[in-house]
């Protein structure tokens, strides 16, 4: 059930609004403005009904601070008021509220009214998911990548943290797809995508379909032996699916990897240790596919085998 928020200092409003809509939906309650913006921050709200007269602040104000949150700027807002002077309405469309509701209203409309908004955020909320998604594989796409990779790289940057970042390419998959089929294919590529993703559960993990049959994965915070560790485990668990490919170097479907492990200073260019995770795989594919090769920002590189 989808979840509203209902902002009103009078108790009576704001329970009388909670009865035309407690049918259909959550609805929570706040009696103040800073009440308001706390709940509105943790409580994933697909709508908030907003009076504009408040105690401890006005709503334009709050509208205004809900929009410049990262977590609550998507949610839309309709305000509610006795204000029926179109300056006051015509300042909240402004500011960005999605409709505007003049008090004493009809049950009826409100309803009518809340029920469009929060079939247009459901829209918006899927159109935004499709959007960052691979469709075959259901992790991030390229797209997707490349905001975080870049965002993620400036706070690395300040936070003074490591960011590595690990290329893999599934072996011989032109043979796969020619001995198999391409349809047989797809479903490779996303049994591999769904046993990396399972690795790289961490908040501070990133996984994304980057090209056909190519991945980047990015872990944030960690030592470049730590990482090299766990793609290398990565990397077994894909063997060890044991799906046939007799055409490899390997009676089983196996991929190569990449990567860099390195400490972005402002000034470093993002592209150039993609470039060296891109060198990196290609070591990987040289000394014989199937492995990992991975390199520190010093050039010191590790290699699985030998
Ligand atoms: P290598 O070990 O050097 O990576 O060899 P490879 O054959 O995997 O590399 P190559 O780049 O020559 O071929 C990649 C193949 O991946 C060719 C292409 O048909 C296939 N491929 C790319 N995207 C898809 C896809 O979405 N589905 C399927 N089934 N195949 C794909
Ligand atoms: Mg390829
Ligand atoms: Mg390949």
């Amino acid at each position: 059930m989808e979840k509203i928020l209902i902002i009103d200092d009078s108790l009576m409003q704001a329970r009388y609004l909670k009865n035309i809509l407690a049918g259909n939906y959550k609805v929570s309650l706040a009696h103040t403005a800073s009440d308001g913006l706390a709940y509105a921050k943790t409580g994933k709200f697909s709508l908030i009904l907003l009076d504009v007269i408040l105690p401890d602040m006005d709503g334009f104000m709050l509208l205004k601070k809900l929009q410049e949150e990262l977590v609550t700027e998507h949610i839309p807002v309709i305000l509610i008021t006795g204000l029926s002077d179109t300056r006051s309405e015509e300042q909240g469309l402004i500011l960005g509220a999605v409709d505007y509701i003049v008090k004493p209203f009809n049950p009826l409309i409100v309803r009518a009214r809340v029920n469009t908004h929060i079939k247009l955020h459901q829209y918006r909320v899927q159109f935004a998911q499709q959007a960052m998604e691979d469709e075959l594989t259901r992790i991030a796409n390229r797209r997707h990548y490349e905001q975080y990779s870049i965002s993620k790289w400036q706070e690395a940057a300040r936070l003074k943290t490591s960011y590595s970042i690990c290329i893999f390419d599934i072996d011989k998959f032109k043979v796969y797809n020619d001995t198999y089929g391409h349809p047989a294919g797809d479903q490779v590529i996303a049994s591999v995508a769904q046993t990396a993703n399972s690795f790289l559960q961490r908040s501070t993990d990133f996984l994304a379909r980057y090209g056909g049959e190519e991945f980047i994965a990015i872990i944030l915070g960690q030592e470049s032996e730590e990482v090299f560790s766990h793609f290398k485990k990565i990397r077994q668990a894909i063997e060890d699916l044991h799906i046939e490919h007799s055409g490899s170097v390997s009676p089983w479907v196996t991929v190569s990897m990449g990567g860099v492990t390195a400490f972005p200073k402002s000034d470093d260019t993002y592209d150039a240790y993609l470039k060296i995770a891109d060198n990196m795989l290609y070591d990987a594919k040289s000394l014989g596919r199937n492995q990992v090769v991975w390199s520190n920002e010093d050039m010191i590189q590790w290699k699985e085998r030998g």
